[in-house]
Formats: structure tokens, sequence, C-alpha cells
């Protein structure tokens, strides 16, 4: 019976054009962005759509420092933070992500999913009565915090600053509130109005939660995130953040008050009951991070070789979403079978490989491909890819920019 309900189940998802399956790519160290696909003996493919944004994955110090961590203290932590799992390295990262921030302290959590997940619950928990306001387009993980409470909960139009406004009017005062958004819409490239928001978040007296995941590394000084680049850090309560995109290994954190976090590694379920990060994984995002702090080439080169790509694309009609004002380059493609094949050929023939995006992480009807130009693509790499996209649009009939946007631009 239970085989027969969960058949059922992926039958439905695959009729509708949402079951996913996995690319094989293995990625070739000290080749970024090239990956064999299936491990195969072909020519590798230039891999277009990766979170790791800055190359640090494969960088040398970020390598050395795993390694030796490896050697030094071995494979696993042993245990939850509480028993035995905090190692010195743990206090080292700890400090560098609070120093980074600007904040009295930070903790270190085994995902970024987690991190929020499990911060969401626990503050949400420890004030029963605080209202939860969260961005329409908030990430699942920062959902799935909220949901898994019985706070009461709101949610505002996506980077809507009159909604929010209207919900936290609602409330008085003294309620407490919980106001959760984040700095870079991932499937978007979009920013939030952070300075209004800060602004009515501290007019209603709500606390406030920025999700840092696809800025850290990449924007402003030191690579501290969009925040930081606008001078408002100080201003947002808690900044959340990964390790594993921009960073180049895995893990995630938040930044906040020694009270919040304390609160946090006091009460957090989520946090409490896990294992700690390997030796290994600390040392490699503690490199990357001081690395980070100390070099803006990786950002130059990053930004440069987007600007490019952008530039590229335009010229040849392929319809960045207007959306966009990040390194993440949404392209429209608009229905998910055409999405599919236009991905195959991608791969097939141009030796690209770009994951379509459907529902449900982005809504039906603008299924599309999310492109992120590293400091490791080449401009040979960018031309072949803005050529490789006007061929694959052509063959399949998707509608160039000209035609897709016309309507917005009449
Ligand atoms: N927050 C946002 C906005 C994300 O896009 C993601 C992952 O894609 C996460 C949190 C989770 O981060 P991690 O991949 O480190 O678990």
């Amino acid at each position: 019976m239970y085989q027969s309900l969960l058949r059922q189940q992926l039958e439905l998802l695959k009729s509708s054009n949402q079951y996913r399956t996995f690319t094989t790519l293995s990625r070739i160290c000290g080749r970024y962005p090239l990956a064999k696909l299936d491990d195969s003996e072909q020519d590798p493919v230039v891999v277009w759509c990766s979170n790791d944004y800055l190359g640090m994955s494969q960088h040398p110090a970020v390598r050395r420092e795993m390694h030796l961590a490896l050697e030094r203290h071995g494979a696993g932590s042993g245990g939850s933070r509480n028993i035995g799992g905090s190692h010195q390295l743990y206090a080292r990262l700890e400090n560098s992500l609070a120093d980074w921030h600007g904040k009295e302290a930070a903790l270190v959590f085994p995902t970024g999913f987690g991190s929020n997940d499990a911060t969401l619950q626990c503050l949400l928990r420890q004030i029963p009565d605080c209202v939860v306001v969260s961005d329409a387009l908030n990430h699942a993980s920062i959902v799935n915090g909220i949901r898994a409470t019985s706070n009461e909960r709101r949610v505002f139009r996506h980077n809507d600053v009159a909604h929010l406004e209207e919900i936290l009017s609602g409330y008085p005062l003294e309620r407490p509130k919980l106001v959760v958004f984040e700095s870079i819409y991932s499937m978007d490239g979009d920013i939030a109005p952070i300075a209004q928001i800060l602004d009515i978040t501290r007019r209603y007296n709500a606390l406030t939660y920025l999700d840092e995941v696809h800025a850290v590394g990449m924007y402003g000084p030191r690579g501290a995130g969009v925040a930081a680049e606008l001078g408002l850090a100080d201003r947002v309560d808690i900044i959340q953040g990964t390790m594993a995109k921009a960073i180049g290994v895995i893990g995630g954190y938040i930044a906040a008050s020694q009270f919040i976090v304390d609160a946090v590694r006091s009460f957090a379920t989520g946090f409490i009951f896990t294992t700690s990060l390997p030796p290994a994984i600390t040392a490699g995002c503690l490199a990357s991070i001081e690395h980070l702090k100390a070099s803006d080439n990786e950002r130059q080169r990053l930004h440069a070789h987007t600007g490019l790509l952008r530039k590229r694309l335009d010229e040849h009609d392929i319809p960045v979403m207007p959306c966009s004002q990040t390194h993440v380059l949404p392209v429209l493609v608009g229905e998910a079978e055409r999405c599919k094949a236009a991905a195959q050929r991608l791969l097939n023939t141009h030796g690209i490989y770009l994951q379509p995006i459907n529902y449900p992480s982005v809504p039906v009807g603008t299924e599309r491909f999310r492109i992120n130009a590293t400091p490791n693509h080449s401009h040979a790499q960018i031309e072949h890819l803005a050529c490789a996209l006007r061929e694959t649009f052509e063959h399949f009939a998707i509608p160039l920019a000209s035609v897709a946007f016309a309507q917005e631009v009449a």
C-alpha cells in the first residue's frame, strides 16, 4: 500500500513536468568552470549555473587548510557542539564571521538551510506572542522555520514596503514582531529595498532578520554583503549567511548580538541535536572567508565578467529578465518542456551545462535558466555561451528579448 501511495505521488509529479533528474557532473579541480559529464572521456562541459560564485571551492589556500586540518584532526568532528564537537577551529570561524558582519557574535550550523530553519523556529518559539512578517519570495528554509511554529504569520508582497508597513501598522507598538527578508533573491537576481525596510521596522519596533546567502563574499567592503555595502549592517538585528556558495565550502551561520546568539545556541533544537561540522570543513570556510576579507580580486572579476556577459546576451537579444540587478542573470524561457529541451541541446550540442529552473522554484510560465558568470569564466567562454543560447533559442523558437519583453517596453 505504502509503495503504491508514493508511486501515485511520483506519477503526479512526472505528469506535471516537475520531476527532477540529476545530471552527473564531476567538477575538475583547478579547471573551474569545467566539469566531466557522467565521468566520460568526452571533452569537459562548461558549468554556467554553479553557486560556487567565486570559484573558492578550488582555491589553493582553502584546499591547503582543509588538507592540513584533515591530517591533524581526522575526518569527523565526533559529536554535537555540546558533546565534544566544538574544536578550536569553530571559535576562530565564529569570531571571524562576527568580525565580518560587525556583530558581537556568530553561530555556525551544518547548512544554510539549517541555520534559517533552526534560528527562526527557536526565536519564534521563545517569543510565542511574536508576529512574523515574511517576504513572499523568501527561501524554503525560511518558510520551513516559520511554519514549524504556531506564531501568527503574515506575508508581505515581494519587496513591497507599503504592504509591509500596512501589515506592521496593524499591531500595537509593544507587540513583538519579526521581519524576515533576503538581500538578493536568487531566482530573480533582484535586491531588497533594505534601507526602506529598516526605516519601517524601526518605526514599528520590529526585529529584523536578513538572509544574505546570495550576497556574502561578493558585495560590500571585504565581501560582507549588501547590507554592509549600503552601510546598513549595524541596523540589521540578525544577518544569516551560507558558506556553501561564494565561500565555496558548506555550512550556514547567523551573526547578531551576544544575547540573540546565546539564545539560539541554548534553545534551538536544530542546532543542539546535530553533529558539528568536521575540522577540515571549518578550516576551509575560515581560510576562504579570511581570503575574501583581504582580496577584492575575485569580486572585481565576478562583476566585470557579469557585466560582459550581460552585454553579450543583450547584443544577442537573449531575454535576461529585467528584474536582475546582480550577478544572477535569469534568462526567460517561459515553458517547462522547452526549457528542458533547450538545456539538453546546450549540453549535447554546445558543451554547456545550464539547469532548467521550473516550478515550484519559479512560477509556471516563467521557467528559466539562471546564469552566473564567475571570475573563472574566460571571455571566449562568455562569447560561446551567448552564441550557443542564440542558436538554441532560434532552434526551439523560444521568444528572444525583443519579442518576449515587447509588451513591457510598449
Ligand atoms: N537561503 C537562501 C536564500 C538560499 O537560496 C539557500 C540555498 O539555496 C539557503 C538559504 C540554504 O543555504 P544552504 O545551501 O547553505 O543550505
